[in-house]
């Protein structure tokens, strides 16, 4: 495999600091005095989960974690594993899904339906980066980070086949 440091820099460490708290202070206000429940996607969103967390302000918040997968090497496999083992206690909450990247669509599509299924008082996602350009279908994103180009990016939690999750900043990763 590659070594890291040959990949470009994408967003840098600060921009992505400055953005996350930007996200934090914007979702604080929109959930002010309201309870919410935020369902993380791992393991995808481990860096933005934990740094988006600590930018909020937000006095009955739960957290809840689920692990689900649908990629496999560079593409995604549009079929979403483990989703039905994921549970919420979200009776007269608010969730707010958290997702590292809305690409093909396919994944938050299948994960907004089930939480549907769990009816909780309202259903909001936000996800670190969007990739315009590979949308199969279009569903609501209310809180985006950055819009990214076409390409396959690893680091911040993000990975290839498991590595380089641990990069401070995202990168565009090309396998020569
Ligand atoms: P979708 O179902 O929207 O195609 O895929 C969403 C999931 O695919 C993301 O949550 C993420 O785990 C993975 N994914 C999509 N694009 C990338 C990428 O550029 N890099 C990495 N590491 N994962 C990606
Ligand atoms: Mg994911």
């Amino acid at each position: 495999m590659p070594d890291a440091d040959k990949f470009a820099v994408l967003i840098g460490e600060e921009a992505l600091r400055r953005r996350v708290i930007e996200l934090g202070s914007q979702i604080s206000k929109d959930y002010q005095n309201t309870p919410l429940t935020l369902i993380a996607l791992l393991n995808g969103s481990i860096f933005f989960l934990t740094d988006l967390i600590r930018a909020l302000d937000i006095r009955d918040l739960h957290i809840e974690c689920w692990r689900i997968s649908s990629y496999c090497d560079t593409y995604s496999t549009g079929k979403v594993t483990g989703l039905e083992h994921c549970r919420a206690e979200v009776h007269q909450r608010h969730v707010l899904i958290v997702d590292d990247i809305y690409d093909t669509g396919l994944t938050l599509s299948h994960v907004q339906e089930h939480v549907r299924t769990l009816q909780p008082l309202s259903i909001k996602t936000c996800v670190l980066l969007e990739k315009k350009t590979k949308h199969q279908v279009l569903i609501p994103v209310e809180y985006v980070g950055f819009t990214i180009p076409d390409e396959f990016v690893v680091g911040y939690g993000l990975d290839y086949n498991g590595r380089y999750r641990e990069l401070p900043d995202i990168r565009i990763f090309r396998s020569n």
